[in-house]
């Protein structure tokens, strides 16, 4: 196993390649399948995968899913069967029982691509047999990928179906990375105060209608997760804004700028604007920096939000980030954020879990924000934790959800000062 290394860089960054503990991509399922209603995931993969969804998107609430697993049994991973012809005919019959999925996406497992079952070429040949819906491919797999980046190879296959944006059309915003309705309701509500009137949502409510791209688009990542879909899009000509993302009072403020200075918006109409918003936010941020003030917090890799969110717990609450550990460091779509963590931050990139884990023991933080496997062990050696993926599943973006967004991490430490009593 090789030791640790500074990488070059502006800031220096530890890099780690070892034993790594996070959910895969199929997790992503979870929230896209509520962001476009009329989309069908069918996960190609094991009874583990199953039984992953099941658990994580919890107790079905619909009059008809919107996901499913197709099992590998053994004989298919022994090369038994084939793969495909039975592929063919569960979406067959998939399709017929449910006209009304606009998209299905085939979605790719550890066993279907162990296996080398090429679901992009099932995909092209089940269009070609259904033109009435689209069907593409990408992969949830969990190796070498953190449960994010299902989201990320999700919008990035939807990329090519986009519609052209006419290069002399007028510039359009779009805001890529789900976001809660409500949210992205906020937002539209913010944008067209400030005359920002043309504004896509990426991935929209409905796949049916997809927003189009091209070089009249400035591109707006609501999530810093979504590397790939962003390259795919500029490559399509659009063009990134980079901002801080929208956490907190100063990370939402930044981001809108953003926009706002793409469009061409007055400085006193942009303040004009965000003002009552920003306000409030600062007001519900206040009532959590007592608690939160000089708190030190360590971020183990895992949701990709962590540079963005001590970015928020630092600048906006006072919080001492010890560690900022972080599966895959963009530099571009993370970089405003990256810069303003307080000197001497340690930056981590990737994961050996057991060094980490030994860091995390030396350090003692307040707080320590991890995926579920990790949490219940550090808190019976006594050490407050938060579940990463609560802060994927949660509305947190913008200035009305600032305060719930320090809540989240003031929760974990009120119940270890109960339990100290
Ligand atoms: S895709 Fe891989 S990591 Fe995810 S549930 Fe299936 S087998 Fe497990």
């Amino acid at each position: 196993m090789s030791a640790p290394r500074l990488a070059e860089g502006v800031q220096p960054v530890l890099r780690e390649r070892g034993q790594r503990e996070v959910f895969c991509g199929l997790t992503g399922i979870v929230w896209l399948h509520r962001k476009m209603p009329d989309a069908f995931f069918l996960v190609v993969g094991s009874r583990t995968c199953a039984h992953l969804l099941q658990s994580a998107a919890g107790v079905m609430i619909f009059a008809e899913p919107r996901f499913a697993t197709a099992i590998i049994e053994e004989r298919d991973l022994a090369g038994l069967a084939d793969m495909n012809a039975e592929l063919d005919r569960v979406v067959g019959r998939l399709l017929e029982r449910r006209p009304d999925i606009r998209t299905l996406f085939l979605v790719g497992s550890c066993p279907s691509e162990v296996i080398k079952l090429d679901l992009s070429r099932a995909a092209s040949r089940l269009q070609g047999e259904r033109p009435g819906v689209r069907i593409l491919s990408y992969s949830g797999s969990g190796i070498e990928t953190t449960f994010t980046q299902g989201e990320d190879a999700c919008l990035a296959a939807m990329v090519p179906e986009l519609p052209v944006l006419a290069a002399d059309s007028p510039p359009r915003l779009m805001v890529a990375g789900t976001l809660p309705d409500v949210v992205e309701d906020q937002f539209r509500r913010l944008f067209a105060e400030m005359g920002i009137e043309q504004v896509d949502f990426f991935p929209p409510r409905g796949t049916a209608t997809l927003p189009a791209v091209g070089p009249s688009t400035r591109l707006l990542l609501a999530q810093p997760f979504i590397g790939t879909a962003a390259r795919a899009l500029e490559s399509r000509g659009a063009k990134l804004l980079t901002a801080q993302f929208p956490f907190g009072a100063e990370g939402t403020t930044a981001w809108l700028h953003a926009a706002a200075r793409a469009f061409g918006v007055d400085e006193m109409t942009f303040r004009r604007v965000i003002a009552p918003g920003r306000e409030r936010a600062k007001r519900a941020l206040a009532r959590h920096a007592e608690k939160l003030a000089g708190k030190r917090i360590f971020f183990m890799p895992d949701s990709q939000l962590e540079v963005p969110l001590a970015r928020f717990l630092s600048v906006e609450l006072g919080m001492v980030p010890v560690e900022v550990g972080t599966p895959y460091l963009d530099r571009t779509i993370v970089a405003d954020d990256l810069a303003a963590l307080p000197e001497g931050t340690t930056v981590s990139e990737g994961q050996d879990v057991d060094l980490q884990l030994d860091r995390v023991r030396a350090a003692r933080p307040d707080l320590t924000v991890c995926g579920l496997g990790l949490a219940n062990p550090l808190e019976a050696e006594g050490l407050a934790t938060k579940w990463a993926i609560e802060l994927v599943f949660s509305p947190i973006h913008g200035f009305d959800q600032a305060g719930d967004l320090a809540e989240l991490f003031a929760r974990p430490l009120r119940r270890r000062d109960l339990l100290r009593v």
